[in-house]
């Protein structure tokens, strides 16, 4: 179709010339079959020329539209596949999120703007051939200086596409902080402490402010864009001028017919239009080429974390222990190491729990075990054996964590919980099972529609379930995982103590026999384990359990004393904190 419609063009040209010379030999003969005949055929070319190119003109636009949504989910595709294949670590950088955010700018738009582009490419080459070819006879520097006029066109073109690359580069973290404070003046998440804080007029006018100095920008590239464009116009308009003067003079002298004065002046236009075109395609071709070498970068982006060529299996049941030897570990970037020559033994079977203060290094101890971040020195052992012999996803789904703030997934009531475990496709009898282990399915028969209820306000018909809920959920999802190594982080922070009582009850029937280890700041949680460990600063300052800890008279019982002053619940109830 290119082809054919890069050609059809000079065609118009060539028959305009025929015409007009079959209408000059016409002129005044009258009107009879004759002198209709004489014009005839030229016309019925022409008509077929014109109703050829509108044909193509409807079919490549489907072409072009099939072939966009084509290319627009395959690219979705393959930034989506790499934005779940990378590390969790990248999601902890900004560096990444730039990238991110430059790939997925460039990922819908570019790649299809580089194929129309190189399509046009070829389609404006084939005509400007064409073209060429027909001006040729007229003298032989004419293509050139049809190219010379077109110069200055390409060069400002290119010059403009690069600033405006670059411009985009600088101005990544500001589009970001734009999504920031966009979603922040738009989210359910953030609309309860919003209104109450009374902070919307804070943001907003950050906002505006940062929208202020990028559109004055934008709109210094565009005057510039323009200036350089009416420069360049006017560049090849006095080149066209001075040649259709020429023509004129050889019409004038008897050198060439009317006809041929036609075609030169359309072919001689249209040769300036598209070379003109022709630049341009060069020069979007290049810029989309810039941006689209960020959407490859980001898509070679590797993993650091990664399986060993030959991965043992995951010792099951797990026997001896799961143990921290020498750990040092800093995070990408930070000055301090989190943990230096960490050491941490964790029985199998049994229920540990770790205490500390913020910022002790105890979310730390989970990244390192779910091999989120891989230690610089020391190692992870599961029975004697390096974390890193084992393949990822099979030590991930050894693995459970009930995190401080339990995802809500906008789906259905059964779904939320199938997500548990997408290996097997959990029955409706065991889903339900898992949710009354974990004291939800009461409050799930009571939805609208039972499990088939929507959760979440998202989306239409949904119902909302409170923070306490949420984490019930996921607790069910743990059920259901029947994962042998179960972390808690903070996992009751939603909860009062009632709740709270209740759900480690609960807890206690899901972690029977299998490794659990608690992160808390509640002695609720922590007195029940089996050992507790105190954190703090990178290192385990007390051990035991909770009445040898009480005897040691130590950190620990220092804050439990602390507490149980301060808190006017029953010690069997505890609600305070460590501190
Ligand atoms: P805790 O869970 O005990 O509150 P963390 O393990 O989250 O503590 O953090 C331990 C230390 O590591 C803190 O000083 C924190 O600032 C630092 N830290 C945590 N996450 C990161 C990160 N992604 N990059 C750099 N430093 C981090």
């Amino acid at each position: 179709m290119l082809v054919i419609q890069g050609i059809l063009p000079a065609i118009t040209v060539y028959l305009t010339r025929t015409l007009v010379n079959q209408l000059l030999v016409a002129v005044g003969s009258g009107v009879s079959w004759q002198s209709i005949q004489v014009i005839l055929l030229p016309v019925t070319l022409m008509a077929i020329a014109i109703l050829m190119t509108e044909v193509l003109q409807g079919a490549s636009e489907w072409v072009r539209t099939a072939q966009s949504d084509l290319v627009q989910d395959y690219i979705s595709g393959l930034v989506h596949q790499q934005s779940v294949r990378i590390d969790y670590s990248c999601y902890e950088s900004s560096d990444y999120n730039d990238r991110l955010e430059q790939a997925r700018e460039g990922a819908t738009t570019r790649p299809l703007a580089l194929l129309e582009n190189a399509g046009s490419l070829v389609q404006n080459m084939i005509t400007l051939v064409a073209m060429a070819a027909i001006l040729l006879p007229y003298g032989h520097w004419l293509p050139v200086l049809l190219l010379i006029s077109a110069l200055p066109a390409f060069y400002v073109a290119l010059r403009l596409n690069i600033r405006q690359y670059q411009w985009s580069q600088r101005t990544t973290i500001d589009r970001r902080r734009l999504h920031y404070y966009d979603s922040l003046l738009t989210n359910s998440w953030v609309a309860a402490e919003l209104r109450l804080f009374n902070f919307g007029a804070f943001f907003q006018t950050a906002y505006q402010r940062l929208r202020q100095r990028l559109r004055h920008e934008t709109l210094t590239l565009l005057r510039d864009q323009t200036l350089s464009r009416l420069m360049a116009g006017a560049i090849a308009l006095i080149i066209a001028a001075g040649t259709m003067t020429w023509m004129g003079r050889q019409v004038l002298l008897g050198l060439v017919t009317l006809g041929d004065l036609a075609l030169f002046y359309q072919a001689f236009n249209k040769g300036q239009l598209i070379i003109k075109s022709l630049l341009g395609n060069l020069g979007q071709i290049y810029k989309n080429s810039l941006f689209i070498s960020n959407l490859f970068e980001f898509l070679e982006l590797n993993p650091e974390i990664t399986d060993p060529p030959h991965p043992l299996a995951i010792p099951a049941p797990l026997s001896q222990s799961i143990a921290f030897r020498q750990v040092t570990f800093q995070y990408p970037g930070s000055q301090d190491p989190t943990l230096e020559n960490f050491n941490l033994t964790i029985p199998a079977g049994k229920i540990v729990a770790i205490v500390g203060d913020n910022g002790a290094g105890k979310s730390t101890l989970i990244k390192l075990l779910c091999r989120f971040y891989d230690p610089q020195f020391g190692g992870i052992e599961l029975d004697g054996i390096d974390l890193r012999s084992f393949s990822v996803a099979d030590l991930r789904s050894m693995i459970t964590v009930l995190f401080q703030n339990p995802i809500p997934y906008y789906v259905t009531a059964a779904e939320s919980l199938a997500l548990g475990d997408l290996s097997t496709t959990p029955r409706p009898a065991e889903i339900e099972r898992a949710a009354r282990d974990a004291g939800i399915h009461d409050k799930i028969t009571r939805l609208p529609q039972g499990y088939d209820s929507l959760l979440g306000k998202w989306f239409p018909g949904g119902s909302d379930l409170s923070g306490g809920e949420w984490q019930r959920l996921a607790l069910a999802r743990a059920f259901l995982r029947r994962a042998q190594l179960i972390i808690l982080d903070e996992p009751t922070s939603a909860m009062d103590p009632w709740a709270e009582f209740d759900w480690l009850e609960r807890f206690r029937t899901l972690a029977n026999g299998r490794t659990a280890i608690v992160i808390t700041h509640r002695f609720t949680l922590a007195m029940r384990a089996d050992v507790i460990h105190v954190m703090r600063a990178g290192k385990i300052v007390e051990s035991g359990n909770h009445d040898e800890l009480l005897a040691q008279d130590g950190l620990y019982a220092q804050s439990w004393k602390t507490q149980m002053q301060t808190s006017s619940v029953a010690p069997q109830q505890p609600i305070a904190k460590f501190t």
